[in-house]
């Protein structure tokens, strides 16, 4: 028998190897080792015991970046539990959603996010018990973690007989395509996409990751895995303000950051005014998309921070592919290095990634063609919870059809240009969303843009673009037109703008073009 890829093995690894190492600062700076987060987590996988939690449960968490909520993960998969993470910025309504669907028996949630869920606890069909962190006293049917926490032992939780294949966590998609999904990844799944992660961003045990990009959301996912396995310092951070990252950059001498694009922008805003005292040099990993090409090469040259982009989604686990540059081919030039750094990327190991035209074969390695992203390997989950159609339709033949739409060149890098959903297709010629967009949003008027396809007797389709105008600025639509004539293929430019005070969009930040499509053709 082969050695079972659990979980719980990185906090073990860790506890044995860096026990006296500060695993944890607290939001208020409080440091704790591993021997002291390891007797939390133990701690709690008896009080989950003692609330009837056993192999196969779900157990839900509702909770910013906190060590409560980093040893939630440990603690329900130590009783054989499965960790439903919520996104902190849904509607309480999303919340009745996800809670029952996912049938979760337990909920944990942070104090400051009580407000979320109670006017919908009537509506929770399965919660048998919500314990609230930082709660000081039991009351009104809930539980005050600390004090239940304290009143349980921290010595080793008997462990029962866990399988890599069994489900260790229930993510639900960001749901920018329709009602979010609950993707089951096993212990084996988040097991090697940790290993591979780790590789690939060389995760040592003399980092300090400064976790901003939430732990219960697929951008921020598996870092408490692949830190923890490596025995890193984390750092908690609850909100991105980028006043307080820089001083924690520099108090904590942090070396890797996760973070949005937008965050990114608004560290490097915030630089400008505390330079020079940062002298810290750190990794900062871009999930989403990438910044532009000048941006890049000023965080790499002017602060002596380096980039990567990664692509994921939570049905891989979810990276697969990284913007790293292979020692080959690549480089010829200063420029040529950044045109790489803000291309999506290659494939990480473990997963094998082809971009197929749709007979299924791969299109032309030319970096022009384009065809739908597909994946394999140990880091596809499971399924869909409930949802078997879903998953055979997504995952055909071992691969998983991610719904992307990107571009390969000679050396295997994928270029994603949109969602298959929200590719245009104008007299037989396909328009990315992305980069007519892209264009747009060099104009100074315009604060943000989405372009999506409406109906068009000639063409098929043609490119639709709605804009929020920037504040005191003013703008016409023919004025739009006219500035993407300039610098776009004529084909791809919009033939119609419309005008919104804002864009629709899901608790992630994403813009729902299935909502704008809905808008617009009611108009
Ligand atoms: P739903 O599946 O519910 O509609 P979602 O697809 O937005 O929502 P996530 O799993 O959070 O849910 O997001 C994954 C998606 O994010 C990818 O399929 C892709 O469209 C987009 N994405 C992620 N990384 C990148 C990247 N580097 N460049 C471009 N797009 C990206
Ligand atoms: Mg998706």
């Amino acid at each position: 028998m082969h050695m079972s890829l659990l979980l719980t093995q990185f906090l073990d690894r860790a506890v044995h190897l860096y026990g006296r190492k500060p695993a944890i600062i607290d939001e208020l700076g409080k440091r704790y080792t591993y021997e002291e987060v390891n007797e939390r987590v133990n701690s709690l996988s008896f009080g989950l015991a003692s609330l009837g939690v056993e192999k196969g449960d779900r157990v839900a968490y509702l909770a910013p970046n906190t060590l409560e909520m980093y040893e939630g993960f440990y603690g329900v998969f130590q009783v054989e539990g499965i960790m439903v993470s919520l996104n902190t910025r849904l509607k309480p309504m999303d919340y009745v959603y996800i809670l029952n669907h996912s049938e979760s028996k337990v909920l944990f949630v942070d104090h400051d996010l009580l407000g979320l869920i109670r006017p919908v606890r009537d509506q929770l069909e399965t919660v048998e018990k919500i314990v609230v962190h930082g709660l000081a006293e039991n009351g009104h049917g809930l539980i005050a973690y600390d004090r239940w926490l304290s009143s349980f032992p921290s010595t080793d939780f008997p462990r029962a007989d866990l399988h890599e294949d069994d489900v260790s966590t229930l993510l639900y998609t960001s749901g920018t395509t329709g009602n979010p999904k609950g993707v089951m990844l096993t212990h084996r799944n988040n097991y090697l996409h940790a290993l591979s992660t780790m590789h690939h961003l060389r995760v040592n045990d003399r980092d300090v990751l400064l976790h901003i990009l939430p732990m219960f959301h697929v951008n921020g996912w598996g870092s408490p895995f692949y830190y923890t396995a490596n025995g890193a310092t984390q750092v908690m951070q609850k909100a991105a303000d980028p006043k307080v990252i820089l001083e924690k950059v520099e108090k904590y001498g942090v070396t890797v950051m996760h973070m949005a694009p937008t965050v990114l922008q608004s560290i490097m805003d915030q630089y400008k005014n505390v330079q020079p005292q940062i002298d810290q040099d750190v990794r900062i990993i871009v999930a989403g998309s990438a910044p532009p090409k000048a941006f890049i090469k000023q965080l790499e040259e002017e602060i002596g921070w380096e980039f990567y982009q990664v692509y994921g989604m939570t049905e891989t686990s979810p990276l697969s592919l990284a913007s790293y540059i292979s020692s080959e081919n690549e480089c010829a030039s200063n420029d040529d290095y950044y045109e790489l750094k803000v291309k999506t990327g290659l494939e990480m190991i473990g997963a094998q990634v082809r971009v197929v035209d749709e007979f299924g074969n791969d299109i032309a390695k030319n970096g022009k063609d384009i065809g739908e992203v597909i994946v394999k390997g140990p880091l596809v989950m499971k399924g869909y919870w409930k949802n078997e159609a879903a998953t055979n339709e997504t995952i055909i033949n071992g691969w998983l059809h991610t719904g992307d739409m990107g571009t390969m060149d000679e050396n295997r890098r994928i270029q994603v240009v949109d969602r298959k959903k929200d590719i245009i297709i104008s007299g037989g010629e396909n328009i990315s969303t992305i980069e007519v967009e892209n264009v747009i949003y060099d104009h100074p008027a315009v604060k943000e843009v989405a372009v999506i396809a409406a109906p068009h007797k000639k063409w098929g389709e043609t490119p639709h673009a709605i804009v929020v105008v920037r504040e005191g600025h003013e703008v016409t639509g023919s004025e739009i037109i006219d500035f993407t004539r300039e610098r776009l293929a004529h084909f791809k430019c919009p033939t119609m703008v419309t005008f919104m005070e804002e864009l629709p969009k899901t608790a992630s930040g994403k813009i729902m073009k299935v909502k704008l499509r809905e808008l617009t053709s009611q108009r």
